[in-house]
């Protein structure tokens, strides 16, 4: 039995008599209700995905979808004469999500049993139910983030990468600088929370701490002068890949503390960890600062290590370390790095706040590293 209360996460769609009024290959004209029009649109801007299953010509049919101007609103439209659960198991395949987070719409009580009786897990409803489904709890997130408001565009130009890369010869790294990637790192502010903390939660492989910080913690440190929570997003020729890093920092006038860097598993292979922590090391080089970085080993993020290491964060002792609290955190190290300044990256255009201009940071000379006996 479908799960009733998990969120749909993609709401696959039939076309004659469902999505319009009127069978396409029948009739002369087909019309849009512009409540349906409506509905396209409100489930779209909450995040949640669009495709299509409907058997009809394929061409014929998308062409009208263009016609009616909602063409853009749907990814990965199955129009063809193959049953509609073989389309909708492709439909989640290719998004990579669970049948229970995808939702099918049919005015053919043959046509959702079909479904139904092939993958029990999609929710189905009759066109009947057009109308009441921008008010059921499954469409309706609790928040909706600036990414979620973009998914549909992620996606796409996901879908376009994705080809793009199949069809690239050569090394990773010539395709990475093809991308034109610019990365933006800014000062969070209330709206990007909700997916900062989701970063903090879901990131397992590139999460320095493992350390769960909620909304009500990041509001507070939001207003700290000390603090800075900073939030990293892509971008790309082909369109955002959404925020995909989260910085958590406190100032000193000697040390700057790292007390948490996570980026989302999905940049890993365009090495914007390393980015990011290049841009610290250069920043606290830049204020004369040393950095300390928190890190507690969890059975994922042995690559979030590596990062730490090759940006030359190591295990030395130096006076600075015993101006920082004690953490309450079980098994977290301390790594520490004397900043030096630093080239740009290489693989991407970076655009980043100057945080050593804050006046609360000034040179200081006076604290020097004593290698590990
Ligand atoms: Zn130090």
């Amino acid at each position: 039995m479908p799960d009733k209360t998990a969120m749909v996460k993609c709401l696959v769609w039939d076309l004659d008599n469902t999505l319009w009024q009127g069978t396409l290959l029948e009739d002369d004209e087909v019309r849009l209700p512009e409540s349906v029009r409506e509905l396209i649109r409100v489930l779209d801007s909450r995040g949640v995905l669009q495709s299509v299953a409907s058997k009809n010509d394929h061409d014929h049919a998308w062409a009208k979808l263009e016609e009616l101007g909602i063409a853009e609103y749907f990814v990965l439209p199955h129009i063809s004469w193959s049953p509609k659960s073989g389309s909708i198991r492709r439909i989640a395949e290719e998004l990579n999500f669970a049948h229970g987070a995808v939702a099918f719409v049919d005015d053919q009580a043959a046509e959702r049993a079909e479904v139904a009786f092939h993958l029990p897990d999609v929710r189905c409803y009759s066109a009947d139910q057009v109308a009441e489904l921008a008010g059921l709890p499954e469409f309706s997130p609790e928040t909706v983030t600036e990414d979620a408001r973009r998914r549909r565009e992620m996606y796409q130009a996901g879908f376009r990468r994705q080809a793009a890369k199949s069809g690239f010869t050569g090394p990773d790294e010539k395709f990475i600088r093809s991308l034109d990637l610019v990365m933006r790192i800014e000062h969070a502010t209330v709206e990007h929370l909700a997916r900062v903390e989701e970063l903090t939660l879901r990131t397992s492989q590139m999460n320095a701490t493992g350390v769960h910080y909620s909304q009500e913690t990041l509001v507070r440190l939001l207003d700290d002068p000390r603090h800075h929570v900073l939030v990293t997003s892509l971008s790309d020729r082909f369109g955002p890949h959404g925020a995909v890093g989260v910085i958590l920092l406190e100032l000193g006038t000697e040390v700057w503390h790292l007390k948490l860097l996570a980026t989302s598993c999905r940049v890993v292979s365009f090495g914007a960890g390393a980015v990011i922590l290049r841009w610290l090391v250069d920043q606290a080089a830049r204020a004369g600062a040393h950095l300390v970085a928190d890190f507690r080993r969890t059975d994922r993020n042995r690559m979030m290590e590596i990062a730490y290491r090759f940006s030359g964060f190591g295990g030395e002792t130096c006076p600075c370390l015993e101006r920082l609290p004690v953490s309450d955190v079980g098994g977290l190290e301390r790594l520490h790095l004397v900043p030096t300044p630093q080239d740009p990256p290489a693989t991407m255009d970076l655009i980043a706040p100057d945080l050593g201009s804050s006046p609360e940071i000034r040179f200081s000379d006076v604290l020097s590293p004593s290698p590990v006996a």
